[in-house]
């Protein structure tokens, strides 16, 4: 058996085994073999890699990634593709397939057990409906994962790559862009799934940076001051940093004026930097 990722091969697979598709999983098999090429790419994939799958599928991707990497964990919550992954992922004995809600999975945890504590390569066409709580897991739960390269819905994707001062830039732009550098790796229109989605995905890479570019002295300030600066868009930080809850609108004013940013800016033009000696100042009036 060669590449499943045929509009052909997989319906043979499908059909061989009666597996119905689950929308509410999130279930679209790619179906594109230039596509998985530049995951592959993307993920600078080579023989010494630890690969984390979140929802293999049929194991299109799965496949490709066993062929050249060290070792691939692929956790998959669909008890009913299991017997399939199994005979398409039969020949590779560096794949192991999880049965798990990988919400459900304490990922430092399996990096210790099944990857030699890692480091890890997240790669994976995400299901859609959960994709920023994957992605901000692996992020933020101290998981030594160096690239991330998934395949997200294109808005989303865009949001995560937006600039300041765009429409797409908001919190979720800096959640992810504070730890990676980001990079749009591939486009796949929706007509490279089966069955078809109503969304158009891109490929994202989501690069981790291995020092610290940021200078934020709270983390937790940090991420309040963002959220509050956004909470509603179209308000200046003078009146948005009131979200915070404990500064005056005086102390705003001082804050803004110390971090040398005009009152009258608004969150959605403040680049990370200035976030982050913004958050400091905030930081050193709590009271
Ligand atoms: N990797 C395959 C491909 O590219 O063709 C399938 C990708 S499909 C977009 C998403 C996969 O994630 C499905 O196999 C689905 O069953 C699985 N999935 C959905 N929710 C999950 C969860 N909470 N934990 C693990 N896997 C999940």
């Amino acid at each position: 058996m060669d590449r499943l990722s045929s509009h052909r091969a997989t319906k043979e697979v499908v059909q061989k085994h009666n597996f119905k598709f689950s929308k509410s999983l999130g279930q679209n098999f790619l179906i594109d073999d230039n596509v998985i090429d530049k995951i592959l790419d993307g993920a600078r994939l080579s023989e010494g890699d630890n690969i984390i799958e979140v929802g293999p599928g049929i194991g299109t991707l799965t496949r490709e990634m066993g062929k050249v990497a060290q070792k691939v964990v692929a956790i998959e919550i669909d008890k009913s593709l299991i017997p399939i992954l199994k005979e398409t992922l039969d020949e590779f004995d560096n794949v192991e397939v999880v049965n798990k809600d990988i919400l459900r999975v304490n990922i430092q945890e399996l990096v210790e057990e099944k990857l030699n504590g890692g480091p890890v390569k997240l790669v994976a066409n995400l299901p859609y409906y959960i994709t920023t709580p994957i992605v901000m897991k692996f992020l933020e739960e101290d998981i030594p994962v160096t690239d991330i390269v998934v395949m997200v819905q294109k808005e989303v994707a865009d949001r995560m790559n937006a600039s300041p001062g765009t429409k797409d830039y908001g919190a979720l732009s800096i959640a992810v862009q504070y730890h990676c550098d980001t990079e749009i790796v591939a486009k796949a229109p929706r007509h490279m799934f089966v069955p078809q989605p109503n969304v158009d995905s891109t490929v994202i890479g989501l690069h981790v940076r291995e020092e610290r570019k940021y200078k934020v002295d709270n983390e937790e300030i940090f991420f309040k001051t963002v959220k509050a600066s956004f909470g509603q868009r179209r308000k200046t930080l003078l009146n948005s940093l009131g979200g915070l809850g404990f500064l005056t609108k005086d102390e705003i004013r001082e804050v803004l004026n110390q971090a040398n940013i005009d009152e009258k800016r608004r969150g959605e033009t403040l680049s990370i930097e200035e976030f982050s000696i913004l958050s400091n100042i905030v930081n050193s009036k709590v009271p």
